[in-house]
């Protein structure tokens, strides 16, 4: 397989914004700032191909017009006709392969309805936009809870393997959060105390998330007794969590 580099540039308050190198030839996955970009393809000598768009939120897209303008690459995203820009329109199981990459894109509803992830099956890498958070999910805008436990079971079928790239720097507070409503985990507790060491948490493996995440644990009895909801279902334990998590 040609080498690939992913290089992470964090960007505004708390997002990352992702780059695939290959050669002389980049992706942007979600440029919230344009200048952030252009900083790094100068210092790199880069051309820009493509941009990967998750969803329409500002903080993912706002450099996405100022890059298209000066480097015309190809730009792909969700049809929801939020984003200005998007030349391919991208849909559940669709194939992109741009330079040496594949990605399979995932829709993703919950966080938007609209959002799609991309994951790269040979090479194992994922970018999880605002769904997936490390320990965590997106707030629920646009769908509901339903939607986004739909779209973690997607992602549940995933390589345990995968490395994910998420658009924000929540790890800890989610994992803060994820230790409060199962305090007898000494997973979570471990991953906390390593996650607490480091400044970046990107990327982080699928599997710690299957095993921690709660938003992937709603089905074990462990979890549910945790939260009084043993006998419930699935979907509404994932409902109750996420609630109790916006009122942190
Ligand atoms: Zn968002
Ligand atoms: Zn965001």
């Amino acid at each position: 397989m040609a080498e690939i580099v992913i290089d992470i540039l964090p960007a505004l308050q708390d997002n990352y914004i992702y780059v695939i190198r290959y050669g002389k030839e980049a992706i942007v996955v979600d440029p919230g700032d344009s200048k952030v970009v252009e900083h790094y393809l100068e210092e790199k000598g880069l051309t820009l191909e493509a941009i990967l768009i998750t969803h329409h939120h500002e903080d993912h897209v706002s450099g996405l017009l100022p890059l298209k303008e000066k480097h015309d690459p190809e730009v792909f995203g969700p049809k929801d006709g939020l984003v200005a820009g998007i030349d391919t329109f991208v849909h559940d199981g669709d194939t992109l392969s741009i330079g040496p990459l594949h990605f399979t894109v995932i829709h993703t509803p919950g966080h938007t309805k609209g959002h799609v992830v991309y994951y790269e099956p040979k090479r194992k890498i994922l970018f999880s936009g605002d769904t997936l958070f490390c320990g965590g999910c997106g707030r629920i805008f646009e769908g509901n809870a339903t939607d986004m436990y739909g779209s973690f079971l997607k992602l549940g079928e995933l390589d345990p393997l995968t490395d994910v790239y998420c658009g924000h720097e929540y790890t800890v507070k989610n994992l803060e959060f994820a230790s409060q409503l199962d305090p007898s985990n000494s997973l979570v507790q471990a991953r906390l105390g390593s996650m607490r060491e480091k400044k970046c948490t990107m990327p982080f493996l699928l599997r710690d998330e299957f095993e921690t995440n709660p938003y992937f644990r709603v089905d074990e009895d462990g979890l549910k007794n945790a939260l009084n909801m043993s006998g419930e279902s699935s979907t509404a334990v994932f409902a109750e969590i996420r609630r109790r998590k916006d009122l942190v």
